[in-house]
């Protein structure tokens, strides 16, 4: 299992993400910034835990994003 975090405040909604990994990210009409889907909000730290199958495709929007604002934790 792998815990994804996004830093949502410093997110420029370059799109970035959603092109790695559409299933779990999407551009939010409210604000242009993109959304984690599934995530827990914690003030700007919004986070998931989801399966390893999904750690290839994320680790390629955590490379792409240009703010860098997205982590992943491997768990065990
Ligand atoms: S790649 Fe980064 S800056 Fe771009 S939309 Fe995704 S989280 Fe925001």
């Amino acid at each position: 299992m792998i815990r994804i975090v996004q830093l949502r405040d410093k997110c420029i909604g370059c799109n970035a993400c959603v092109e790695a990994a559409h299933t779990r990210w999407r551009i939010s009409r409210k604000d242009g910034k993109s959304v984690l889907i599934g995530a827990v909000k914690n003030k700007n730290v919004h986070s998931v835990i989801v399966g390893d199958d999904e750690l290839i495709e994320n680790m390629q929007a955590l490379r792409n994003c240009p703010t860098r604002v997205i982590q992943i934790i491997k768990l065990k």
